[in-house]
């Protein structure tokens, strides 16, 4: 038996073969003709890898590389399968055909498992599904803690596949639909048509609950080939998120164009990713009025009355988190970004593991900052990202009067229960 470790992304546990799939080679990957379950493997998986995978015949997935918000782990918790990634080995190829037992309760890969670790974690996988099970019971219950405060669950979905689930765990409405899905899943731009679709659907589908739809938020690990965008030394702190709407004003359009029009069907909030100035707001608020004449000269349906968000997730917007509340509806403070940008490590390389602390003060300050920037203003303020569903963590942002956590459809009961146990 070999034992591997890695992140896990999902609680739960599969037995299994491994059916690695090798990178560039197309012509070898093709999912739909899987004829049983198996654990997919590889050192990561794009939503155009993903797209063709039948639900039936997934297991698991056991990743070299990847990140808890990523496509595929967003994939993984939808599914509600395992998921390890970051995974402290070589390559996997090697295992391909192997039997493996993930442990995403503990992060663990067990390769061609002795009979006592496969007796062991069968038991234990009856016991999640017991717990989970219990949480059942907390369906139409408030979350709120012992002494009376409150705070508002929303789901963090990737595609519109989620939405059953985030209704499923009872989420009060979408707080982040990541539209990046429409772009990276296809070989070239969607339509306007196919954006108003899956926006329209979305709302349709949530009935009259709010749903906060993300503009592109592109660039770094998010890249699709056919945007051209130009090789950076570091992309991180390049082309990515509403830069490249910015600076491609046509691609902007057709997003707004279409969330307008969609919001004719339900409670929409526009959210913009990568925010670090007032011009630049101004700048989208002036893009959005634009669009909002050019339809209503056209004579085309659409909404004029839509919320408008940012993503507070760069220290610059966090410290000017004042300025910007005056200019918007409701901010959602995103700690995946404002962790890594403001201890300057990058989350996914595991050898930095050891200085990145998820609770550092410098991040919890700034997250309060811009809650009360937002209130002083009136407006709301939402925390999502990988912090938001740190049950540590419920207590804190509670005292710190947040408004809404915005986390995946799998925790939100358990973060409910979690929240009602605080006194
Ligand atoms: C975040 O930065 O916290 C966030 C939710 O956005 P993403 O993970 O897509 O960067
Ligand atoms: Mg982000």
């Amino acid at each position: 038996m070999i034992t591997l470790y890695g992140k896990s992304v999902y609680q739960d546990i599969c037995m299994g073969k491994i059916l690695y799939r090798p990178n560039g080679t197309d012509a070898a990957w093709n999912p739909a003709q899987l004829t049983g379950p198996v654990i997919i493997a590889a050192k990561d998986l794009t939503p155009a890898d993903t797209k063709p995978l039948v639900p039936e015949n997934v297991l698991g997935f056991l990743l070299e590389q990847g990140s808890s918000d990523s496509h595929v782990s967003m994939l993984a918790k939808s599914m509600g399968v395992p998921a390890l990634i970051a995974m402290q080995a070589g390559s996997l190829e090697e295992y391909n055909g192997y039997q493996a037992i993930l442990d995403g309760e503990n992060g663990v890969a067990y390769i061609e498992p002795d009979e006592e670790t496969r007796a062991e974690l069968h038991e234990r996988k009856c016991i999640l599904a017991r717990k989970k099970e219990s949480l059942q019971a907390l369906k139409g219950k408030e979350t709120v803690t012992a002494d009376g405060s409150r705070i508002h669950l929303y789901a963090d979905i990737g595609s519109l596949q989620d939405i059953d689930n985030a209704l499923e765990n009872d989420a009060e409405g979408i707080g982040l639909l990541r539209s990046e899905f429409l772009y990276l899943e296809n070989q070239d731009f969607p339509t306007q048509e196919r954006l108003f679709e899956v926006y329209r659907q979305a709302l349709l589908k949530m009935e009259n609950k709010r749903v906060v739809i993300r503009t592109l938020d592109i660039g770094t690990d998010k890249a699709a080939e056919y945007f051209k965008l130009e090789k950076e030394i570091n992309p991180a702190l390049g082309a990515r998120g509403l830069r490249v709407c910015l600076n491609r004003p046509e691609i902007f359009k057709a997003q707004l164009r279409a969330l307008y029009r969609a919001a004719c069907y339900g409670r929409l909030g526009i959210l913009i990713p990568m925010v670090i100035s007032l011009e630049e707001v101004l700048m989208v608020k002036e893009i959005a009025s634009q669009v909002q004449k050019e339809l209503s000269d056209e004579g085309t349906a659409y909404e004029e009355h839509v919320e408008f968000g940012i993503m507070i997730e760069t220290p610059a917007a966090a410290l000017i988190s004042e300025k910007l509340a005056r200019e918007v509806d409701f901010f959602c403070i995103g700690t995946n970004n404002l962790s890594q940008l403001t201890m300057a490590i990058d989350r996914q390389n595991k050898n930095m593991q050891s200085f990145y602390n998820p609770h550092h003060e410098a991040v919890l300050k700034l997250i309060a900052m811009s809650v009360q920037a937002a209130h002083k203003e009136g407006k709301r303020a939402a925390l999502c990202g990988e912090l938001a569903a740190d049950g540590e963590m419920f207590e804190t942002f509670i005292n710190m009067d947040v408004d809404e956590l915005v986390i995946t459809s799998d925790v939100l009961l358990e973060a409910r229960k979690k929240i009602r146990e605080i006194y």
